[in-house]
């Protein structure tokens, strides 16, 4: 007999309950990190990124985030600075710092938690509207989206869930509740005033996990409401922002990602959570619908969800168009040193990934969750975990790149004057939450989805996991408890792991191993049974569509779950970025360097380099004046590059 009994523990999201999740989540405690990729970037956002995130936002000169509470709240006089969404500083932190606090338990770290909540409840207004930036003003609430109400408290609602799960508490849980009982006052009967508020949707997420944490179905409801809102009331002018909200159209008839990136991911991943909850299969088909129109036409390799800056919406309107920014661009419209994808847009991505993963159990959504956490957001911090990414470009051209509102040529320290706090605190939270998405459990046995060397603990399992991966393709885990009678294991054969093989106590596994799909390994365990996995880590060259035209005639380099780069740094004298060309059938060799970049697999190759004189006074030349030879050129991991003062990079190289 299988056990029924599934615990969830401390889940980043708790779908253990789940009607409609045909996988539920694991907890973050029933997972060891033992050394590796993912412990190295785990201990550093522990040991230097929290910290220091605490710090810049208790310093009134950079975050000036305890003074805005502190000033909503009375107890300090003065003027509220930063952006209209300063407080999801203060909530994403203190996720972050709850779920390292369950690994790391220290007094210090959960004072440091309390401290920061007796300021957010001391801020919190008596019909529990909890939003510095407007209290702290005496300003009129919900007037504007632009002032980020909603989107602040409901990262509020999804911390109060992790901090309670964590540390067992109730203080923000309390907070939290209040909160999202003003909310559903607020949104009660589809209240038209309140359409275009939730612009950024996070609140979705928030309040169907603070329903999986309290059993309160208003806020499953609150969390629907918001998902049908969604384009019913476009004929309400005031404060519409059509596509870029995705609110020209409605949810449910819509067929093609527009607008914002974090507000299409984020609402996504939120009606996600929705259907997963209360099952409302009108849901199931438009999210299908517009995640293949992403991955199909809208993704960059390396998971970037957004390719414009500023723009417009490529659906004609009676009037025009409309405006868009930090926005996914028309089908196939990707380009390299122009494309914006903001690090949270990649994490949303993931987010949504996730739960059309526990909805589907199809691996294509964790292989897109795989492309996210290698190359979409952990590029976004820097190896020494002090600088930030917002813009996630993949060319840059060093000290000639034309930057707009955020850098793309050099990280940034974050701080309230540069507009740029959500994405350091987004990736803080996911990184130190990755333990919690790497398994799986169903009735029928455990799901391996990524790999890492880690110890799973938990109910009728517990394995070991040794592995090198990325850097080594062999994965070997050992069974230390299992279910009694026959279960199974699924391993994840990754998409790109063509000729994966398998083996069960040294012996060949006579199922599936296909790539793309997961491996059901169904056997009677027992404590010491071995499985040997091993994914071909060959250098692959990869094309894009023939309609991306960012891309046409070059390739890129992957290894593994990878995508790797060319960064000037690591080229010889005399040969520039643009210089590098690939061509098919060159091996890639791989070359552990543990000096460099805080140890990577870094790829070399006697490549051909094209040289064709000066262009600085000119667009185009005749063909033929250029000369071809062979340079010995090393590539290194994309989530690595700018770590090395400014350099060029690209991560697309033309083909000859
Ligand atoms: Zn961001």
């Amino acid at each position: 007999m299988v056990s029924d009994q599934i615990q969830s523990g401390v889940a980043v999201a708790d779908f253990s309950a789940s009607p409609k999740a045909r996988i539920r989540s694991t907890g973050m405690d029933a997972v060891r990190l033992d050394g590796g990729f993912w412990a190295k970037h785990f201990e550093r956002m522990r040991d230097v990124s929290l910290p220091m995130l605490r710090d810049l936002a208790a310093d009134p000169e950079c975050g000036h985030v305890y003074d805005n509470l502190r000033i909503a709240a009375g107890t300090k006089q003065g003027e509220f600075k930063g952006v209209e969404w300063s407080d999801e500083w203060a909530y994403k932190w203190i996720e972050a710092a709850a779920a390292i606090y369950r690994t790391d338990p220290s007094a210090e770290l959960d004072r440091q938690m309390d401290e920061l909540i007796d300021l957010i409840a001391a801020a919190q207004e008596p019909d529990g509207y909890l939003a510095s930036q407007t209290t702290s003003r005496g300003r009129e609430r919900f007037i504007d989206p632009n002032h980020h109400e909603c989107y602040v408290m409901g990262h509020l609602m999804t911390a109060a869930c992790i901090h309670h799960r964590a540390t067992g508490k109730a203080n923000l849980l309390d907070v939290a509740r209040r909160t999202a009982d003003h909310l559903c006052e607020q949104f009660k009967g589809m209240n038209p005033r309140m359409a275009h508020f939730p612009h950024n949707p996070s609140m979705i997420m928030g309040a169907v996990e603070l329903y999986r944490t309290t059993g309160e179905r208003q806020y499953l409801e609150l969390a629907a409401t918001v998902v049908d809102m969604r384009g019913r009331f476009n004929h309400i002018k005031q404060n519409f922002q059509g596509d870029l909200t995705q609110d020209r159209v409605p949810l449910r008839e819509e067929t093609r990602i527009v607008g914002h990136a974090v507000f299409y991911t984020y609402l996504y991943a939120g009606a996600a959570d929705v259907y997963l909850e209360n099952g409302d299969e009108t849901l199931l088909a438009p999210l299908e619908r517009l995640w293949r129109d992403l991955v199909n036409t809208k993704m960059y390799i390396t998971g970037g969800c957004a390719a414009m800056d500023k723009g417009t919406s490529i659906r004609p309107v009676r009037k025009g168009l409309d405006h868009v920014h930090e926005a996914a661009g028309p089908a196939y419209w990707l380009p390299n040193a122009m494309a914006y994808n903001e690090t949270c847009d990649q994490i949303g991505a993931f987010l949504w990934a996730w739960r059309m993963l526990a909805i589907s159990g199809e691996a294509r959504y964790a292989d897109a969750m795989e492309r996210e956490m290698y190359n979409g957001f952990l590029p976004g911090v820097s190896l020494d975990g002090r600088l930030w990414f917002y813009s996630n470009a993949l060319r840059c051209h060093g000290a000639a790149h034309e930057e707009r509102v955020h850098p793309v040529a050099q990280r940034f320290q974050i701080g309230f004057e540069g507009r740029r706090i959500c994405c350091p605190t987004n990736a803080l939270r996911t990184l130190t939450e990755i333990r919690g998405y790497l398994y799986g459990l169903t009735k029928e046995g455990l799901w391996l989805h990524f790999y890492a060397a880690s110890e799973f603990d938990s109910g009728a399992w517990a394995l070991r996991q040794r592995t090198d991966y990325p850097w080594d393709g062999a994965v070997r885990l050992e069974i230390r408890r299992a279910p009694e009678g026959e279960a199974a294991l699924f391993a994840r054969i990754p998409e790109w792991a063509e000729g994966a093989s398998v083996r069960v106590n040294g012996m060949a596994f006579e199922g599936e191993a296909t790539p793309g799909a997961y491996a059901a390994i169904r056997r009677v365990w027992k404590p010491g049974d071995q499985v040997e996995l091993d994914l071909p880590m060959e250098a692959r060259l990869v094309k894009a569509h023939p309609k991306v035209e960012e891309a046409r005639g070059q390739a890129a380099v992957v290894r593994g779950p990878l995508v790797y780069c060319v960064e000037s740094p690591d080229l010889p004298d005399g040969v520039k970025v643009e210089n590098v060309c690939l061509k098919r059938g060159r091996t890639w060799t791989p070359r552990w360097r543990a000096d460099l970049l805080d140890g990577v697999m870094v790829l070399e190759a006697e490549t051909p380099v094209v040289r064709d004189g000066d262009w600085s006074d000119c667009l185009y030349k005749p063909l033929g004046a250029e000369s071809f030879d062979t340079a010995i050129v090393r590539l290194i991991p994309y989530y690595a590059w700018a770590n090395r003062g400014l350099s060029e990079m690209s991560v697309w190289m033309p083909l000859v």
